[in-house]
């Protein structure tokens, strides 16, 4: 018994610690949160568990850079067209399924029947129509200014912010707020909007690759290609150093994750009977989702066993589960899926970055069931074209959703808007949305990855498997 214990630990101690932090973290939270305690002292408890997260931030935007370079610059460009056009039509297609699946259970269920509140504002907001949110994908200054909670900017012009006074990641152009132009590289801690950095970095390396690839540049561009693989495996390491550090460490794991855990937490007392039935509504659609059809995709598109796979990525969940950030858990979930799942170290690099920025299943089917929650509690009838809306809008805004915590929060305007539905109603469920947003962000972490297994599975003919595990021999190494 001893033996099996030992080796249990060995194989498992992180994650086990992992799981048990996040379980007392929470019973910490909840039982702490009667003593009414300091605003000090919730700072200092908050400490450790900001550090953690400070850490995976910083590593966000390195990683992504690195990876997408060396994993882009080192595939043929046949290949990496390939995985680049299944990469994005299988996240488009489950981001759609997932919207359907909510859609379907929240008409079934009706957690909002019947609640007709005073709040209730119907016909006061702006309508903006599909068309308008689709295109706000791709640029800023949109003419109905939805921008204004709305702002993705797919197509990046790189230049400072101009109300924040916040140095930014490289900016170089002159204009009328930055006479001289400067370039400033990026700040330690990035800036909350981290995403819309993260969805430029994409545009930005995807082109430069591509011009890497049409100008034929070959040996003349192996050199940057090397630095970018060599700040990659720097990256991989501090990862590994830094979550090894707490988590070696019970009592720091034990604060990091009650620091994050408890950061955020509302008062529960507007939770009602139709709140709960909403959030019932919410966790059924993920669970049926993540837990049901994204494993039956895994399973008929390889032929693999789905919960192997899955649970290869379980610490990967617990992360997600603790910070409610999928950017955040990046680093861990790209760990998890070259060490213990095996997947082709260029696919991961691709698929990811790119997945952790676009690919939101648990967001969209969440916005989906709010949206028509909140129409089902102002007695608002929908008719099949304004579902059909929803689910187009609900697709677009968890593409433009940060993968920070309730940043669908604040893109299910989008939604609420393109059916009339008055935004300020997203009040309404507002009460619970700190422990909803836990689990959508484990189903956001579990689709990129499992999209990242089946990718691999299905392009597996350009990367052989003696070469994928060579590969992620050398990286654990
Ligand atoms: N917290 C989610 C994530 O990071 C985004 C959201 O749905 O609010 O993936």
């Amino acid at each position: 018994v001893r033996e099996y214990v030992k080796d249990y630990i060995r194989h498992n101690g992180l994650l086990t610690l992992s799981v048990l932090a996040v379980i007392t973290g929470c019973v910490l939270g909840f039982t702490l949160r009667g003593l009414d305690l300091s605003t000090q002292a919730k700072i200092y408890f908050s400490f450790p568990g900001e550090l953690l997260m400070r850490i995976l931030k910083m590593l966000i935007l390195p990683l992504i850079t690195s990876s997408l370079m060396s994993g882009l610059s080192s595939m043929e460009s046949k290949a990496c067209c390939r995985i680049g056009v299944l990469t994005v039509t299988y996240y488009l297609w489950t981001t759609f399924i997932a919207v359907v699946v909510g859609i379907v259970l929240v008409l079934i269920i009706k957690p909002g029947y019947g609640t007709h509140t005073e709040s209730s504002r119907l016909g006061g907001g702006q309508v903006i129509t599909s068309a308008d949110a689709l295109l706000d994908l791709v640029r800023y200054d949109c003419p109905k200014k939805i921008c204004q909670v709305y702002k993705t900017d797919i197509i990046p012009i790189i230049k400072p912010p101009v109300n924040t006074g916040r140095p930014n990641f490289v900016y170089l152009m002159p204009d009328e707020d930055n006479p001289k132009g400067r370039t400033v590289l990026l700040e330690l801690t990035p800036p909350p909007d981290i995403d819309k950095i993260m969805i430029k970095c994409i545009t930005i390396k995807s082109t430069f690759h591509l011009g890497l690839l049409l100008g034929k540049m070959g040996e003349r561009g192996a050199p940057l290609v090397n630095v970018c693989q060599c700040i990659n495996e720097c990256v991989m390491k501090i990862i590994n150093a830094a979550w090894k550090f707490p988590a070696c460490n019970w009592h720091v794991t034990l604060f990091c994750v009650f620091g994050v855990m408890k950061c955020d937490m509302n008062d529960p007392s507007t939770l009602g009977k139709k709140l709960g039935w909403y959030g019932v509504t919410v966790m059924a659609g993920l669970f049926v989702h993540g837990l049901i059809l994204l494993p039956f995709f895994y399973f008929i598109l390889t032929w693999k066993n789905p919960f192997t796979y899955i649970r290869g990525l379980l610490q990967a969940m617990v992360i997600a589960l603790a910070t409610s950030s999928s950017s955040a858990t990046l680093p861990i979930t790209m760990k998890c899926l070259l060490e213990n799942c095996r997947v082709d170290r260029q696919i991961a690099r691709f698929v990811l970055p790119v997945g952790a920025t676009i690919n939101m299943d648990g967001t969209a089917l969440y916005e989906a069931v709010a949206a028509i929650f909140i129409a089902q509690v102002n007695d608002y009838e929908l008719d099949f074209g304004q579902l059909v809306t929803i689910s187009i809008t609900a697709t677009a805004a968890s593409i433009g959703a940060a993968g920070i915590p309730q940043a669908g929060l604040v893109t299910m305007v989008i939604v609420l808007s393109s059916v009339g539905l008055p935004a300020d109603d997203i009040t309404l469920i507002v009460a619970i949305d700190w422990i909803l947003d836990r689990f959508r962000t484990m189903i956001n972490v579990l689709g990129d990855a499992l999209a990242a297994g089946i990718i691999g599975h299905l392009c597996r003919k350009d990367f052989p498997p003696d070469r994928a595990a060579k590969a992620n021999g050398a990286a654990q190494d």
